[in-house]
């Protein structure tokens, strides 16, 4: 099933994220946790593709099993920057082969130490090289890209990275989903910019609920994000205590989505990691709302 199919217009929908094993120890325990989530029946749910410019020998592992096993329709992500044509082509065949119908073509950070090398020799610049490819392989994906509210780290400035996605939607993403935020306004902003700049495809929020202290660190260094003041002295209060900490982030994120489905916005991705507590809560606190 194509995930642009599955955006619904009339209620809202929720879909979760979950990261692949790294290692082949830890791979059951991810899988047994995957499924949780996916016996939660989301709209579809993605498998993320290495991290900080890695691969990912796992994604379509968890991707297939999930789908063959709760039926629930799988986005397999896959990054570009560390592989070569050669690789690229593989994966794509691979994905293909495993009937996975949905790609977020990513583009991948750049692997620590080689942010100011010459990369002019590398296979793949930008994720728009790897759309272009997906297109051209005849196997009629859907195709996601990722966007950035609060600007991707390496722009210059909004208007350069807007234009540089308006390309990128150009080349054959079907729709988009963003980066974490926590404050839902920049959201707004950014999707009446978008939409000016002649960018019309289904935009889909991320959302991280951030259920311990040492997370906030990481994931605001990760994306950049902008910390809300409200947000901020949840932390400070509850930080030290960590299960009023994950009560707090999983009511901040919970309230972040009913004030974007108040706002017209139907389809919600959370950043669930790999937590089928954390998506269970989620999912159950909006039951009335999703009609679940
Ligand atoms: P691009 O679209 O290539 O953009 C990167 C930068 O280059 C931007 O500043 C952009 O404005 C600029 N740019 C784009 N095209 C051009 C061009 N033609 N010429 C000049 N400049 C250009 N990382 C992982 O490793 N694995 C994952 O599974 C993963 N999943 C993600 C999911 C989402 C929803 C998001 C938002 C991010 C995800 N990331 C993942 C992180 C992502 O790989 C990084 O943010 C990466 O730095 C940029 O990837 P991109 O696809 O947005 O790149």
């Amino acid at each position: 099933m194509k995930i642009i199919d599955l955006l619904t217009q009339e209620k809202l929908s929720l879909s979760f994220e979950v990261f692949p094993p790294k290692t082949e120890t830890s791979f059951e325990s991810v899988k047994t946790a995957t499924e949780e989530i996916a016996k939660l029946h989301p709209a579809f749910m993605s498998v993320t593709y290495g991290a900080g410019g890695g691969t990912s020998k796992y994604t379509l592992d968890i991707a297939k099993n999930i789908k063959e096993l709760y039926d629930v329709p799988t986005l397999a992500h896959l990054t570009c920057v560390s592989s070569s044509k050669e690789m690229v082509q593989q994966k794509i065949a691979e994905i293909q082969a495993a009937g996975i119908k949905n790609v977020m073509a990513l583009r991948g950070d750049i692997p620590a130490g080689l942010e100011d090398a010459d990369r002019s020799h590398w296979d793949y610049q930008h994720a728009i090289e790897l759309i272009r490819e997906l297109k051209e392989a005849d196997a009629d994906f859907c195709i996601g890209g990722a966007c950035y509210p609060e600007i991707h780290p390496e722009s210059i400035n909004q208007k350069e990275d807007i234009k540089r996605l308006k390309e990128k939607v150009d080349a054959g993403c079907d729709f988009l989903t963003t980066q974490m935020f926590f404050d839902n306004n920049l959201f707004y902003n950014f999707l009446y910019k978008i939409r000016e700049a002649g960018i019309t495809v289904p935009v889909i929020p991320g959302i991280m609920p951030i259920t311990n202290a040492s997370q906030v660190k990481r994931s605001i260094e990760l994306s950049g994000s902008f910390m809300p003041q409200r947000f901020k002295s949840l932390v400070d209060k509850f930080g030290s205590d960590p299960a009023a900490m994950k009560q707090a982030g999983i009511a901040y994120a919970t309230d972040q989505i009913i004030d974007l489905y108040a706002n017209n916005i139907m389809n919600v991705h959370v950043y669930s990691m790999n937590k089928p507590d954390v998506a269970e809560k989620i999912q159950s606190n909006l039951s009335d709302i999703l009609g679940k």
